[in-house]
């Protein structure tokens, strides 16, 4: 998030004064509703409070989506404490070396922020900057590729960095396993107890493959608990939410939905964009938009394959000396000219024709949805319509959460996760909501591609 407010203020602030005054700003906590940073100096620090404190605020404001206080700070008073307690731990007990297995390449900074995975990469920072105290455990889950390994990792490199005295430990389900198994072979489960479970980050990627595996999923069970108890994070991945994992003890269902359920959906048209966008960057790759545009349209799902259709574009101009172009996206994938550019529109419909629809199906007035009132019917109305402003109008949560008169954006995520329980659990709520979609698409002449 700070990285974010950082590019806002570049935009607002000329170059001179952004690099002299802002760029090396860095966050030290965020403590209620006070954001401290730190200045390099006296001189920033004094500056910066004359003369830029409301500007700051109001871009903290929006990229965070709550009024903050900002405290800044001197190095001294910030490394001091620092200091002391990394005094204390080493003296306490030599740090263990433990292996992280993390891949550096997955950071929070090359990760592209859409529609689809908003909450769960908002929901990654928050983890990364006060682990074991936003939420815990911390369960992604989503299809094939679309981004939970990288966010988990960089959960753990975020860790490493800005906290290199917390230990990171990386793994998938499938080594955890096969680690356990090993240590009861060779008689060293003391040892294997020992590393899972004084660890400060724990990341188990792909937890539906515990599945039927029941003497790992005891292990893990006591695993979980002490963690848990001793304020450690735990951020577990998965294709399915915890409910949907067959053959899981109900135990370890329970502790899976302690603490926050973000999914990850496919990313949309501008997403895809986005993503293959920065990776041909990072490649210096040259390529047209509509280019990026026509692969965008192809691959709808899998960012994984989007970023080798990408790689494998370049390789076959470069073999069969043609450009990149349109004629080659469309050779390699062996589609003829049928298949048009995708229309990104969704800008078509706002919060609110959402609610004006949602009032409709419900009987109920404008009024009462923008009211605080807690009648059930309403409430249940009024968090269809978040729900919706963020599922079908692609909004942002500050952005939902001001258009129904909240100061807070959690609202609005707590509604979109409640209703998307409730879709799961309650079939005439579901079906209202698909008849909701329904009349929305009407509304917006929603257009197919054509293929
Ligand atoms: P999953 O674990 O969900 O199967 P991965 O995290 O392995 O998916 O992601 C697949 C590939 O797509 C990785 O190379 C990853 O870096 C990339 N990727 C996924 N989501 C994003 C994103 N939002 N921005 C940039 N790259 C992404
Ligand atoms: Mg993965």
């Amino acid at each position: 998030l700070w990285e974010r407010c950082l590019n806002e203020l570049k935009k607002k602030v000329k170059p001179h004064l952004f690099k002299t005054w802002f760029k090396e700003l860095k966050v030290i906590s965020v403590e209620g509703n006070t954001l401290k940073l730190k200045a390099k100096d006296r001189i920033v620090k004094e500056y910066l409070e004359k003369n830029y404190l409301p500007l700051l605020k109001e871009i903290v404001f929006r990229e965070f989506g709550r009024h903050m206080e900002i405290e800044l700070l001197l190095p001294e008073e910030v490394s001091k404490p620092l200091q002391l307690e990394l005094n204390l731990f080493q003296n306490k007990e030599k740090k263990k070396n433990v292996e992280s297995n993390l891949n550096p390449k997955y950071t929070f900074e090359n990760f592209v922020v859409g529609a689809s995975n908003q909450f769960a990469h908002a929901a990654a920072v928050a983890v990364a900057e006060n682990p074991g105290k936003a939420y815990n455990p911390l369960f992604i889950y989503g299809g094939v590729g679309l981004g939970k390994t990288h966010l988990m990792q960089a959960i753990g490199n975020y860790v490493k960095k800005k906290m290199p005295e917390k230990t990171v430990v990386y793994t998938t389900t499938e080594s955890f396993m096969n680690e356990l198994i090993e240590a009861l072979r060779k008689d060293t489960v003391t040892e294997f107890r020992e590393k899972y479970r004084t660890v400060d980050v724990l990341l188990v990627d792909d937890i539906q493959f515990i599945s039927g595996k029941d003497r790992t999923q005891i292990e893990f069970f006591h695993t979980f608990n002490a963690l848990y108890d001793a304020g450690k994070q735990i951020v577990l991945t998965s294709d399915r939410p915890p409910k949907d994992i067959p053959t899981l003890t109900d135990r370890l269902r329970n502790r899976f939905e302690w603490g926050l359920i973000a999914d990850i959906q496919p990313p949309d048209f501008e997403t895809r964009i986005a993503i293959l966008r920065r990776k041909a960057e990072a490649e210096k790759i040259e390529v047209d938009d509509n280019v990026l545009k026509l692969i965008a349209t192809i691959i709808k799902s899998n960012i994984r394959q989007l970023e080798g259709a990408l790689i494998k574009l370049k390789a076959k101009a470069i073999l069969e000396n043609r450009p990149i172009d349109e004629e080659l996206v469309r050779s390699m994938f062996g589609i003829g000219s049928s298949v048009k550019v995708e229309n990104p529109s969704r800008s078509d419909i706002s919060i609110d024709e959402i609610k004006q629809v949602v009032c409709e199906m419900f009987g109920i007035t404008l009024e009462q949805i923008d009211s605080s009132t807690r009648k059930k019917q309403i409430a249940l109305a009024r968090q269809i319509a978040m729900y919706l402003s963020r599922k079908f109008g692609n909004f942002s949560f500050p952005k939902i959460a001001a258009a129904f008169h909240k100061n807070d954006h959690t609202t609005v995520m707590h509604a979109v996760t409640k209703i998307e329980e409730l879709r799961n659990e309650n079939e005439e709520i579901n079906h209202i909501i698909l008849e909701l979609e329904k009349r929305l698409n009407l509304l917006v002449g929603e257009v197919k591609v054509e293929e």
